[in-house]
């Protein structure tokens, strides 16, 4: 297939498009740069052994997003592109309602009118809420969020179901992510943020490096087995295998539109993911316990059942593959990407 794939520069996009490459399609990355670096498509064409072709574009932009899709002619979409940090999303909530929607009315607009009749769509767990039984299952209502950013997840999931209810033939796939690690097992790509990062895992990698102080654990006093809160950490390779299997099964997914769950299916704490990461670097790293972080739930995982059953997925990495890809992947490139 040719697939377009949008914010493809970015952490999860770049090794979704590797992954993509290898498995023999076409890709075309729509990206505007605003969160990446353009050297990740070098690296993506030094893994794969070949290109993606390159479209820099602002999807807010409808009259360029219409250009692109006509002159990409995508088999199928991917997704990924929007604004994703929590915080920041508390602070501009009016950047991320435009920046998220605006981009994704662009370019179903675009769809619409170049006939292309497959999306695979980047969701998040955070659409779950904070009243969802743990595991979190697909079928679980209503759809809520804490922030202006998983809001704009919950609104777009909701407008992809009325699009596709009223576009015959559209198949939609909405795959909520829970937390993405680690990084390409070369230590040639992974995650790069701009600024100090609001991750556990890239906050700890660069305590690791040296570029930051030390860790602050967000608070030891919830009721879990160590006090810490319980997440489900999934390597970004695995979840770039779901995309690929995703895509693979719009044609034969049970309901024109259909969400997954893309987790391991378990519960790891901050304690867990930290103790690791010192395992893997070999010495103690400096780290303080301070005041829970408003607004982070206790603990939730996914259940993954349907993504086993309907797309044959399954993250298959462990806890120590995220930390050792996410350590060869920081101290071969401590700044990230060349600018
Ligand atoms: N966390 C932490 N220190 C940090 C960043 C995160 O203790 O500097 C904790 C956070 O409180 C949460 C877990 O690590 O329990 C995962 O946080 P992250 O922001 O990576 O993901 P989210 O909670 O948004 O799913």
């Amino acid at each position: 297939m040719r697939i377009l794939v949008t914010g493809g520069a970015g952490y999860i996009g770049s090794h979704t498009v590797v992954a993509l490459l290898e498995r023999g399609h076409d890709v075309v990355v729509a990206d505007d740069f605003s969160n990446a670096r353009p050297a990740v498509l070098d690296r993506v064409a030094e893994l794969a052994g070949r290109r993606a072709a390159l479209e820099v574009v602002d999807l807010t932009d409808a009259g360029r997003t219409d250009a692109v899709v006509a002159a990409a002619a995508p088999d199928a979409v991917v997704h990924f592109a929007g604004r994703k940090a929590v915080g920041e999303s508390a602070e501009r909530p009016l950047d991320y309602y435009r920046t998220n929607l605006d981009s994704t009315f662009s370019l179903l607009a675009a769809m619409e009118r170049h006939g292309v009749r497959r999306l695979v769509y980047s969701s998040s767990a955070t659409v779950y809420g904070d009243h969802a039984p743990v595991p979190y299952v697909e079928t679980y209502e209503p759809l809520a969020a804490a922030s202006p950013y998983g809001r704009t997840k919950v609104m777009t999931e909701q407008v992809l179901a009325d699009v596709a209810a009223a576009t015959p033939g559209l198949r939609v796939a909405l795959l909520r992510y829970f937390n993405p690690v680690g990084a390409h097992p070369s230590g040639r790509m992974g995650e790069d943020p701009q600024g100090v990062p609001n991750n556990l895992m890239p906050y700890v990698a660069q305590v690791a490096v040296g570029r930051r102080e030390r860790l602050a654990i967000f608070g030891d006093d919830y009721d879990t087995p160590d006090g810490t809160c319980l997440r489900d950490y999934v390597h970004v390779l695995d979840l770039a295998e779901g995309h690929v299997a995703a895509l693979e099964h719009l044609d034969t997914m049970a309901t024109p539109v259909r969400a997954f769950n893309l987790g391991a299916g378990r519960g790891t704490s901050v304690r867990e993911l930290f103790d690791a990461f010192c395992a893997v670097v070999g010495r103690p790293l400096p780290h303080e316990v301070v005041a829970r972080r408003p607004g982070d739930l206790p603990a939730y995982w996914a259940d993954t059942t349907r993504a086993a059953e309907e797309l044959g997925w399954r993250a298959r990495r462990t806890i120590d593959d995220m930390v050792a890809d996410t350590w060869r992947w920081q101290q071969a490139n401590p700044e990230g990407y060349p600018a």
